[in-house]
């Protein structure tokens, strides 16, 4: 059995659709001129190989070959070269001759750009040299209204189609873009945001805070002891608990709050909005319940988290004070015995900021 993958079979499948519309359409417009000319059965018979057979035989062709997009080049020039014979054996009737060559070398450059239609376009000289020596050489330039009539479908259908085959393929390359988009912007073990986005995000939400005179929290959220973790009970368990700690971030935190992992055992928080004492009391819980959390394939396993959380400064000039503001509260609640929220500023942890309140 032939190879059938392999670069360019995508390819090789548009152009089966277009070239057995374009062809038969083609047959019809070419056969319209060639009657007239009363040609011999041969003629009529090649003319239905290449309309009607053909399209199927280079799709197989194609599909078979082991990169069916070389292949599927190789058949456009084909095409070219058939296309030239035709229009030297319709005696260069102008309309079926002109809708028979600028259809091809749309197809050719909508497929391999400027140089593959030149390439085309010289494919349609070779087969016009090769029609003027099979036929016998005339030149009539005239196109009856029966045969202009025949020219119709081939002139309004077939740009249609090759215009939806485009319009596809833009949508789908559109989707694409935007589908990889996300991916580099996704941390692909817990789907937040990966480093360089949450820090977009940051730098979007600093110069809002800034423009709007609002205020707002981040956080930096670190699991203890995680190496500790991964050494007693396996990488495969690690992922496990950050992959609950991301689960929790998205089902406990505001719609409008922007998590992310920072890297590593270490997470990010922003909380728009939100006046650091709240924020504190939020992270406090986020704390507690990721403490009480059990895991069934080890259910030894206890994990606590140290938060660092920071306000917006509007005395800061950028983002990136922000959130060192963040990375030495969290540096204090790791030296400090671990498993606390600490706020930014002042050093006092969550509880004693809320005996303040
Ligand atoms: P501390 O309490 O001070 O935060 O100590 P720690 O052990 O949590 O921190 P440390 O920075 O020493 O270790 C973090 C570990 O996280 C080291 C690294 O192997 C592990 N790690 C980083 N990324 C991943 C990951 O995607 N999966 C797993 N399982 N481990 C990871
Ligand atoms: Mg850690």
């Amino acid at each position: 059995m032939g190879k059938t993958g392999g670069k360019g079979l995508s390819l090789a499948r548009r152009l089966y659709a277009s070239r057995t519309l374009g062809l038969i359409l083609g047959l019809l417009c070419v056969g319209a001129a060639m009657y007239p000319l009363d040609p011999a059965p041969w003629v009529w018979g090649l003319m239905v190989i290449n309309g009607v057979f053909w399209p199927h035989v280079a799709y197989q062709w194609a599909r078979r070959s082991p990169v069916p997009y070389h292949a599927e080049h190789r058949n456009l020039l084909v095409d070219a070269f058939l296309g030239g014979v035709w229009v030297a054996a319709m005696q260069f009737n102008p309309l079926p001759s002109a809708a028979t060559l600028a259809m091809m070398a749309m197809n050719n450059v909508a497929i391999g750009g400027l140089r593959f239609m030149l390439a085309g376009a010289a494919a349609q000289v070779l087969g016009i040299g090769a029609g003027l020596v099979v036929f016998a050489p005339a030149f009539v330039p005239e196109t009856s209204q029966f045969q202009l009539y025949a020219c119709l479908p081939l002139l309004c259908l077939y740009p249609m189609a090759l215009g939806w085959i485009c319009f596809r393929q833009a949508s789908t390359l559109g989707r694409h873009k935007r589908e990889l988009l996300a991916l580099s912007r996704t941390d692909s073990l817990t789907g937040l945001l990966n480093h360089g986005a949450w820090k977009d995000q940051l730098e979007v939400e600093f110069q809002r805070c800034k423009r709007q005179h609002q205020g707002g929290a981040i956080a930096l959220i670190d699991i203890d002891h995680f190496k500790a973790i991964n050494d007693t009970y396996g990488h495969v368990a690690g992922d496990i608990v950050l992959r609950q700690l991301s689960k929790m971030l998205k089902q406990n935190l505001r719609a409008t709050d922007v998590a992310g992992r920072y890297g590593g055992d270490e997470f990010c928080v922003i909380l728009p909005d939100l006046a650091l004492d709240h924020a504190a009391v939020a992270m406090d819980a986020l704390r507690d319940r990721f403490a009480t959390l059990g895991y069934e394939q080890s259910p030894a396993l206890e994990v606590s988290l140290s938060i660092g959380l920071a306000a917006f400064n509007p005395a800061h000039s950028e983002a990136m004070l922000w959130l060192n503001d963040a990375d030495q509260a969290l540096y204090e609640a790791k030296s400090t015995g671990r498993n606390r929220v600490i706020c930014s500023g002042d050093g006092t942890s969550r509880h004693e900021l809320l005996d303040s309140v």
